[in-house]
């Protein structure tokens, strides 16, 4: 019997609490039949945390969740929202969860599946066995570097600013998650800048060498420039194992790494945080790389396995469950050589589900 761990769910908007009902089923499978014994709680966030609670996410919740192993969470947003001013918007929710619980590693596993290899945007020969790990820092760089901002110069003509700013620490931090992550898998990681024309890509490619060289010298490392990553992404992405990026070029980067695989609604992600030194807890939030998708929210059509692999992400990185995050990966992809297919994954040939279709059906596979 493993520890008690602690699990918060937070379903939000649109298709999140679709996709999250047949995770559910899933989570108390595991519960039940694995004996792992972990707490459920369930939480408002986004829209449906500003109906019933007032804001995008309370303080209660953010509260639980910095109290829990590990945070579920679905998708936020939708058109009802969309006039709202910034501060109020669901999507706050989300990125006050990444900031209070300090969610600096963004890690988006692309894996094409063979059953899915007919769906990539790539020829199937090209992507067949592609299994590649993005881990993109999510709280520096450009997206976040001061100064920024649209002004007039002297001249008078406008002007758009931002800054590129990386703290030594930050890389160093971000590189190990990539450095640990590649020993578990193929040990290889692709760290990836422009260091030939960015003076932080010159630092980030420094940094990520001497970690390397003195905590990690059992791993191979590879320094490439963004462009060409994105180039090699889409003739050779086999030859991948960890890649690893700045916010910027991860973002880019991890949607082109998704795009191999030929479907959003596939696709888990995690965030990690700094491992407290006392508790020796890492938050992390775990959730699809999909969003709300309005345009089908409460049609009951939605894929529900980008929620189910996500919940085998946080078995394995947060509670240390490797052989359950294994059944759960295997149950997907058994249900889908068996010809299931929802919409968005929809091949000539195979039967048409929807989510709770899908949702049974990989319940009865584990
Ligand atoms: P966000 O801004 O929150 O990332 P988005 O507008 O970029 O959202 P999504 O909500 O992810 O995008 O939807 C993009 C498209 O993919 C939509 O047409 C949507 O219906 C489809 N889609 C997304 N997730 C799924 C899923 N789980 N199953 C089926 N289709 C999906
Ligand atoms: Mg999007």
């Amino acid at each position: 019997m493993a520890a008690n761990k602690k699990l918060l769910v937070l379903p939000g908007d649109g298709i999140g609490p679709e996709v999250m009902r047949e995770t559910r089923r899933v989570i108390d499978w595991m519960a039940r039949r694995r004996s792992l014994s972990f707490e459920i709680e369930e939480g408002l966030v986004g829209g449906a945390a500003i109906e019933a609670e007032g804001a995008p996410i309370s303080d209660a919740t953010v509260a639980r969740a910095k109290a829990a192993d590990a945070v579920l969470f679905g998708s936020v947003g939708g058109p009802k929202w969309d006039g709202l001013p910034f501060e109020q918007r669901p999507e706050l929710g989300i990125l006050r969860l990444r900031k209070d619980l300090g969610l600096f590693a963004n890690l988006r596993p692309a894996v094409v599946l063979d059953p899915l290899a007919e769906a990539s945007s790539l020829k199937p020969d090209v992507v067949r066995g592609v299994d590649i790990m993005v881990v993109r820092e999510t709280v520096g760089g450009v997206y976040f570097g001061e100064p920024r901002g649209v002004e007039k110069a002297p001249d008078g003509r406008r002007r758009g600013f931002d800054t590129q700013v990386y703290f030594e620490d930050e890389i160093a931090r971000v590189a190990r998650v990539a450095f640990d992550l590649a020993r578990k898998r193929r040990n290889k990681v692709t760290s990836v800048e422009k260091a030939n024309v960015m003076q932080s890509g010159r630092l980030w490619r420094a940094v990520v060498g001497e970690v390397h060289k003195a905590e990690y010298p059992d791993v191979q490392l590879e320094n490439m420039y963004a462009d060409n990553c994105a180039m090699q992404l889409c003739s050779r992405p086999a030859q991948f194992d960890v890649i690893l990026g700045d916010n910027l070029f991860g973002d880019v980067l991890s949607d082109l790494a998704a795009a191999l695989t030929g479907s959003l609604g596939m696709l888990p992600s995690a965030t990690l945080g700094a491992v407290d030194p006392v508790t020796g807890k890492r938050h992390a939030l775990y959730e699809p790389i999909h969003g709300s998708a309005p345009d089908i929210a409460g049609k009951g059509v939605a894929n529900p396995c980008a929620q189910m692999l996500s919940f085998a992400m946080l078995l394995r990185w947060s509670f240390g469950f490797e052989e359950e995050a294994r059944l759960v990966e295997q149950a997907v992809e058994k249900v889908l050589a068996g010809g299931l297919r929802t919409a968005d994954i929809m091949q000539a040939g195979r039967a048409r589900v929807g989510t709770s279709v899908m949702g049974e059906a990989v319940v009865r596979e584990l």
